[in-house]
């Protein structure tokens, strides 16, 4: 199975502490689209399996008018067979939910949207620089509800400056009264040249010592999967049967196409990726430049698949590393068999596993 993501690197105001590839201009919007149109014509025969999911990224996707999502998933529809989606996701800030565009979007083909809430607390939200209230986002999970979306996942995050354990058990408690079918839980992290690397610099804000994040990280798994979710990836928690479809391929190493300016692709031989830049990207695709592209070797392969299920409830799967990679079975076994203290602990020291049994 496969997937295509779709990038659309717009958004209204910068977060602090954002580092995805996302700019806060609407200047280049319709030739973006027009090129991304084009991107869509000139790849569509990458993908060799059935495309069982679609994703709409950023960014922000709801800051594209109705006319403009028309016409991507117009272009999509003849260019790729979609006859088999099970899965079509947009990401949506919850300040652009209203009656007409959820509607729209659900005429469209979308049936499931993901918003990115991060924190039920107002104080929070204005220190992130979100536009959007507490209340403003309960509402547009009940308007998504009530138009029809059977299938709502919204993000939050612990780890912020001054977040105490009560604090983050309310934002948990009013996540679960939300009733969605899916939660991804991510921690603050200072990621460099951003906003918040730069208060944190200047010693304007602090962020939670490790200790208190490790303890907010475990309230988390505990919370949740009391309140009946599964914790199924180190970030995700879902209702039964509502695992993302789109990012679980990834962590299973199948096959998508990225498009747009920052995308990424991966074709089980080879990584490829377009510019982070929306002026290079448009040029690169008017002078038939293609993406750049990584040939993966096998011992790269066999790392990404011990650092991607490690990020899985299911975890690595010995048998596949002896049918897909019989050349590094015994390093494994050995390296598996040091590390066994580790895995008591599955989630925090997953990265130290990772180092254990990568070659
Ligand atoms: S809305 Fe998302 S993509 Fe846009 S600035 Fe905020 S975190 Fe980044």
């Amino acid at each position: 199975m496969s997937g295509i993501y779709i990038h659309i690197p717009y958004c209204t105001q910068k977060c602090i502490y954002c580092n995805f590839y996302s700019i806060a201009t609407k200047k280049s919007k319709d030739n973006y689209i027009k090129t991304l149109i084009k991107e869509i014509e000139k790849r569509n025969t990458y993908l060799s399996s059935p495309i069982k999911t679609l994703y709409f990224g950023g960014g922000t996707p709801t800051c594209l008018n109705k006319e403009q999502l028309e016409e991507i998933i117009i272009a999509l529809r003849q260019n790729f067979d979609l006859t088999l989606l099970e899965e079509v996701t947009i990401e949506a800030n919850p300040e652009d939910a209203n009656s007409e565009l959820l509607e729209h979007l659900l005429k469209l083909g979308f049936n499931r949207i993901s918003y990115g809430i991060q924190s039920f607390n107002n104080e929070d939200l204005r220190l992130l620089n979100r536009r959007h209230s507490s209340q403003t986002a309960i509402n547009a999970i009940e308007l998504s509800r009530k138009i029809g979306f059977s299938n709502i996942s919204f993000d939050l995050m612990f780890n912020l400056p001054n977040m105490t354990l009560e604090k983050w058990e309310k934002n948990l408690e009013k996540a679960v009264e939300l009733q969605t079918e899916h939660i991804s839980c991510y921690s603050l992290t200072r990621e460099e040249g951003t906003m918040l690397d730069k208060l944190v610099n200047k010693k304007i804000i602090s962020l939670p010592c490790e200790n208190d994040s490790v303890i907010q990280f475990n309230k988390t798994e505990s919370y949740l999967t009391q309140a009946g979710f599964e914790h199924y990836e180190i970030s995700n928690y879902c209702k039964k049967g509502f695992k993302s479809k789109h990012n679980s391929a990834y962590w299973r190493t199948e096959e998508y196409i990225g498009l747009g300016a920052a995308a990424h692709s991966f074709n089980i031989s080879s990584r490829s990726w377009n510019p982070e830049n929306i002026e290079q990207y448009i040029s690169n695709i008017e002078n038939n430049i293609e993406p750049f592209t990584e040939i993966l070797s096998e011992k790269d392969k066999y790392n990404e698949y011990i650092m991607l299920s490690l990020r899985t409830k299911e975890g690595i799967d010995s048998k596949y590393i002896e049918n897909n990679f019989p050349q590094y079975f015994s390093h494994f076994k050995k390296q598996k068999e040091k590390a066994k203290e580790l895995f008591k602990t599955p989630w925090l020291l997953n990265d130290r596993i990772a180092l254990e049994l990568m070659i």
